[in-house]
């Protein structure tokens, strides 16, 4: 099956008289009426479930599914995104050690490292993932390594093949979040990554109704942490996207656009390279008038709305000054490229006439 249709069918298998959308099994604990058969299950020898903290056969299927998109030996979902980063850390390195991330890291990894790693022992060493030299250089004596496939909100891209030689070098893990991806778009273990994780509050759920989070990567690595069902959906509209950061650079108002794939981008060439299909949803766009731009625009969009979150089948728009950025200092974000002005959209599933004809609308005079 090619990933559109897998995407459809992952994490359930059907047999006859099965019904056709699996039911949602609600309960918190099993009945067993042997000993035998309570430690068999416990043990992992036979399929099965005994408390729904441990695991449940909705939350089971999610990552399921989740894997089999990825390409990986097992999933396991968590109550988010920022659960499954968590338990894939400390899968991948149980003890305390120096953690190469970049510096435009997702804003709640950070706070993770900075609020609760770094005081029990881990350091984390954050590079520019553009500079495979200062990659090369951090990585020495490091314990794993941390990236996005796609950053936020600057949508940079991190050569995941270079990244993998490096750390396979050195036999370090690499834990990709393959958030703004997806599958769909790149499959990060393809390429060297050792487990990958989403926030399935994003793209995974795709209509921002849910929080939840997969971690895959082999058996080993793979620990049930689940904790709550979720149903699997999916969204995603690259060329819409395409389409919009184009449009985009001509509207009034722009002093610049990023968009992986956007001629006369500095990753056009390795964009094109991993995510042959596409660079998804996300881009951000650079206003020249700052923070009152940036509310102009916002009290002017009539379907595009504001939202902190991204990646569901609506349009949203984000301001990452206030929003995922906050917890950085200004000079912290201005090294990074985040502006005052700098605003980060996600292209829902509308059509893209429609978000073109928003965007122009609310940039015009
Ligand atoms: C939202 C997000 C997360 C955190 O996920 P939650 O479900 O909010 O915990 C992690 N990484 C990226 C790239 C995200 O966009």
């Amino acid at each position: 099956m090619k990933p559109g249709s897998r995407a459809v069918h992952a994490g359930y298998r059907k047999a006859a008289r099965a019904p056709l959308s699996p039911p949602i099994v609600q309960t918190s604990v099993y009945v067993y009426d042997s000993l035998e058969d309570y430690d068999a299950v416990a043990r992992g020898e036979i399929p099965g479930h005994y408390y729904a903290r441990t695991s449940n056969e909705n939350v089971a299927m999610l990552a399921e599914a989740v894997a089999e998109l990825e390409g990986a030996e097992a999933g396991v979902a968590t109550s988010s995104g920022m659960a499954a980063i968590a338990v894939a850390i400390t899968a991948l390195a149980p003890r305390p050690c120096p953690i190469v991330a970049p510096l435009d890291l997702y804003g709640g990894t950070w706070v993770l490292f900075r609020q609760e790693l770094e005081p029990i022992g881990y350091s984390v060493r954050t590079v520019d993932f553009r500079d495979l030299d200062a990659v090369a250089g951090a990585i020495e004596g490091a314990g794993l390594v941390v990236c996005e496939t796609i950053t936020n909100p600057l949508v940079r891209i991190a050569d995941l093949e270079a990244i993998g030689r490096l750390a396979a070098e050195r036999g370090l893990p690499v834990l990709v979040d393959n958030t703004f991806a997806t599958p769909v778009l790149c499959r990060p273990l393809e390429l060297g990554a050792s487990m990958v994780v989403h926030s399935a509050t994003k793209y995974i759920g795709g209509h921002s109704d849910l929080t939840a989070g997969v971690a895959v990567g082999s058996r080993e690595q793979v620990r049930a942490a689940a904790q709550r069902a979720s149903r699997l959906g999916t969204t995603l509209g690259p060329f819409e996207a395409w389409q919009l950061a184009e449009a985009l650079m001509e509207a009034p108002g722009v002093s610049g656009v990023h968009y992986p794939t956007l001629p006369g981008s500095a990753q056009e060439e390795l964009a094109r390279r991993l995510l042959p299909d596409g660079a998804g949803g996300m881009l951000a766009v650079q206003l020249d008038g700052g923070r009152a731009a940036v509310q102009r625009l916002l009290d002017r969009l009539g379907m595009v709305t504001f939202a902190a979150s991204l990646a569901g089948v609506e349009t949203t728009i984000s301001h990452p000054e206030v929003t995922s950025h906050r917890y950085l200092t200004p000079e912290e974000r201005a090294g990074l490229g985040i502006h005052p002005g700098t605003v980060r959209i996600s292209a829902g599933i509308e059509e893209a006439e429609d978000i073109v004809e928003d965007f122009l609308q609310a940039l015009g005079d």
